[in-house]
């Protein structure tokens, strides 16, 4: 229903007019106010002033038009009616004024049209206002609507049946990279990850109206990266037919593939843990109940992962019997105070055998949860094993060495005995034949005096025998000692060739010398020195024939000032090749051949060698069957020369200075390295005699050291010091072998014992090649 009219403005310069009109109106409305203005300027004032209900204005006023007035109350207050009321106007005129904005026309005369048109033009005015506030409504619902679409974080779109998008937003747009343009053209399924494609498919066939449902899946960028989204979809009907399927979607990726990396790190660290060569477990404090074991365990002690972690005694259960206490008690010492344990002991396996296994247990202290211990299980059976078949080896060893030793003493009880109990008659066989070959006991024909010459002489040959045993017994009980004192060699030399000239003589032998002027006097055992150079060329007058010769040389060895070398080459019967190593054995003879071996006992050379050796120097033997031999030796000319040469390369500087002393105080000449590339530039200044060699050591261990030693420097003698004899280290080094073990830890006396027993031994090889060739490099 309308609302009565309160005001009216009537522009009207006529009175009687106005009287009309006000009547007409009044007659409709009694308690209108109507307001008459007849200029301009009234009608401006009361715009101004008041509001109106409806206008009703004149064609024409003096001085202002009646179109006038119609654009001011257009502008001033457009929603209130204008009526024209005028004497006769044109047709024309009437439709330029409805054009321009008047809600009517009537003429004076026809004033009875004015009511009806006033309640029209009313009417009218309320229904355009009405209309105005629904579209303004319209209006700001939808730039709500809009604004929240825009700005939206969420991918909202709304996708056609075909999958061509009817509407995505700009958030959408920006996390797929494409352009409002480009987006006009694409499909769902150009954005959809081709794994979604068919469940969209099936959306669309299943749709039911009123019904979201949850999606998450992959959108693909436009440079083809991966969106990860979820949200809801929901279905737009229009007369019954799917319209649209709508959907807002929240950006995941952050999430989805922090949780990818998760998911990726948790299965590298299973396959780290069951890659372990051990058991990787965890186990509650108190119950020592697993609560994690790796799948090793299943592989190692065939039950299945499930039985350790189900059984509560699973471990205790399954524990040796023999170890079980023992273990129990030192698991139940891991404490808050001792985090850290180690500790080997047995388990029994499925299949019935037993397991030897090094478990190393740390606590883990995490608050909030109950006391946890972990561990790895690491099976050391096979090292077990090899412990033990080691100790029984050694055991044996130790039963069968101790019967040697004991064999060895008897023997050399044995030749001492006997070389004593033949001395003593030997020698009284020998004085009382003198004593009658000087007529003491009465006259002698000729033929009694030669044999008795006979006899002494048999006696003279059996007592160089005993002397020859005697000496190596003394050897092999290391109770031969030298006895040192300054010797001219030349001296010692015209002795001995003063000696043997009747012995030549006898054979036509010529015996020459060549002794160097000026040689100096050296430290040496004088009477062992003569027996070496008596027993050479005594063998050399034996094994060359009559008319022969010898001939004896001293000089400083060539190119080594500090050695001398002594030969005595003879024209006899030579040495085979084959047999040239050997004739320096204990009681070795050629037995074959032109050599006569009819004297002798095969220990002449060895002692020679010992001798030799015993003063620091080298024998050899130069020789070609037929064509004579040459024996030569070489000794040191100083004190110094005499001692071995120890080199020691260890990485622990403790123990490098207690082997430095041991063996300084052995009389040794110690060298010292910290790391295997030190220890070989050591040897390339100058090579030593013994290599004590330590095998774990960082940058170039004792296995690779012992590699370069043998590359470069073939068989030095080494000793492997090492505490870990049958670890890696050591099998890399075995292919380098020989060398001697000695087992960290060990007494001083067993290193002693060791080093000695090396050198003496190594010593034949290491002399051989450093003076045959007269390789050693010079000392500082
Ligand atoms: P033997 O007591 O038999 O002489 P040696 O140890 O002195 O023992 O010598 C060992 C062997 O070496 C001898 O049996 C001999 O065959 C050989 N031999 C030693 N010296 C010479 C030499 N100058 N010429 C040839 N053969 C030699």
């Amino acid at each position: 229903m309308m609302r009565p009219p309160e005001r009216f403005l009537l522009l009207e310069d006529n009175e009687c007019d106005a009287e009309l009109l006000r009547r007409s109106i009044r007659a409709e409305w009694p308690n209108c106010d109507l307001l008459r203005v007849s200029s301009k300027s009234g009608f401006e004032a009361a715009l101004n002033e008041s509001k109106f209900d409806l206008i009703l204005s004149d064609y024409m006023v003096p001085g202002f038009s009646g179109m006038h007035a119609l654009a001011m109350s257009l502008e001033r207050c457009p929603g209130v009616p204008f009526l024209f009321v005028s004497g006769a106007i044109g047709d024309e005129v009437a439709v330029e004024s409805l054009k321009a904005g008047a809600t009517d026309y009537i003429l004076k005369d026809r004033l009875a049209k004015l009511v009806p048109s006033i309640r029209r033009g009313l009417n009218e005015a309320v229904e355009r206002a009405r209309r105005r506030q629904v579209e303004e409504e319209l209006r700001r619902s939808e730039e709500q609507c809009r604004d929240l679409l825009e700005n939206a974080t969420d991918l909202i779109q709304s996708v056609a049946p075909d999958g061509s998008l009817l509407y995505v937003n700009p958030a959408w747009r920006n996390k797929l990279e494409y352009t409002e343009a480009e987006v006009a053209r694409l499909s769902l399924f150009d954005v959809l990850h081709p794994e979604y494609h068919e469940g969209w498919r099936d959306r669309f066939e299943i749709a039911k109206p009123d019904e979201a449902s949850r999606w998450e899946g992959i959108f693909l960028s436009k440079y083809g990266s991966h969106l990860y989204v979820e949200g809801n979809t929901s279905f737009r009907y229009m007369n019954g037919n799917l319209a649209a399927i709508r959907g807002i979607f929240h950006d995941v990726t952050e999430r989805k593939l922090a949780l990818i990396a998760l998911k990726r790190s948790v299965r590298q660290y299973e396959a780290l843990v069951n890659s372990v060569d051990g058991i990787v477990w965890q186990a509650d404090l108190c119950s020592l109940r697993f609560t994690f074991v790796s799948q090793q365990a299943e592989r190692l002690l065939g039950y299945p992962v499930k039985a350790w972690l189900e059984d509560p005694d699973f471990w205790q259960k399954h524990l040796h019997p023999d170890d079980r206490e023992k273990t129990l008690k030192l698991c139940r010492q891991i404490t808050a105070e001792r985090p850290y344990g180690s500790f080997e002991y047995r388990m029994l396996a499925a299949d019935g055998g037993v397991l030897w296994l090094r478990d190393i247990v740390s606590m883990r202290t995490e608050e909030k949860e109950s006391a946890q211990i972990q561990g790895i299980m690491v099976n050391i059976t096979a090292r077990k094993q090899a412990e033990l078949a080691r100790r029984d080896v050694q055991a044996k060893l130790a039963r069968t060495n101790k019967v040697l030793s004991q064999r060895n003493e008897e023997i050399q009880n044995f030749y001492h005995t006997l070389s004593h109990e033949l001395k003593t008659p030997l020698t009284s066989a020998r004085e009382f034949i003198s004593i009658t070959m000087d007529g003491l006991a009465g006259p002698l024909n000729t033929t009694q005096k030669e044999y008795l010459g006979i006899a002494k002489e048999s006696c003279d040959q059996l007592r160089a025998c005993v002397n020859d045993l005697l000496d190596a017994t003394r050897l092999e009980t290391n109770k031969l000692v030298l006895e040192l004192k300054p010797v001219s060699i030349s001296v010692l030399m015209q002795r001995v060739l003063a000696s043997m000239a009747l012995m030549a003589a006898e054979k036509k032998i010529d015996l020459l010398h060549e002794i160097q002027p000026d040689l100096p006097e050296i430290s040496i055992d004088e009477h062992r020195i003569t027996q070496v150079l008596t027993n050479l060329l005594s063998n050399g007058i034996k094994y060359t024939p009559q008319s022969g010769n010898i001939v004896v040389t001293a000089r400083e060895a060539p190119q080594r000032a500090e050695l001398l070398e002594i030969s005595v080459r003879d024209s006899g019967c030579g040495i085979p090749k084959e047999e040239q190593d050997r004739i320096f054995d204990r009681l070795y003879q050629i037995k074959a051949g032109d050599a006569s071996t009819e004297q002798g006992v095969g220990l002449g050379l060895y002692l020679c060698r010992e001798l030799v050796q015993l003063h620091g120097g080298n024998i050899w033997v130069e020789s070609k069957s037929g064509h004579g031999s040459t024996f030569s030796f070489v000794l040191p000319k100083t004190q110094h020369l005499l001692r071995a040469n120890v080199l020691v390369i260890d990485d622990d500087p403790d123990m490098l200075e207690m082997l430095r002393h041991l063996l300084i105080a052995e009389q040794y000449n110690v060298r010292i390295a910290r790391d295997g590339h030190e220890g070989l530039n050591e040897i390339r200044r100058q090579t030593p005699d013994l290599v004590l060699l330590d095998l774990a050591m960082p940058e170039l261990n004792g296995a690779a050291t012992l590699k370069e030693i043998r590359n470069q420097w073939g068989q030095i003698p080494v000793i492997l010091h090492t505490a870990f004899v049958d670890g890696d280290l050591m099998k890399q080094a075995m292919p380098f072998s020989p060398f001697t073990l000695l087992a960290k830890p060990c007494s001083s006396e067993q290193i002693l014992e060791t080093v000695r027993n090396v050198h003496r031994s190594g010593d034949t090889e290491i002399w051989k090649k450093n003076h045959h060739g007269l390789q050693r490099l010079p000392l500082n």
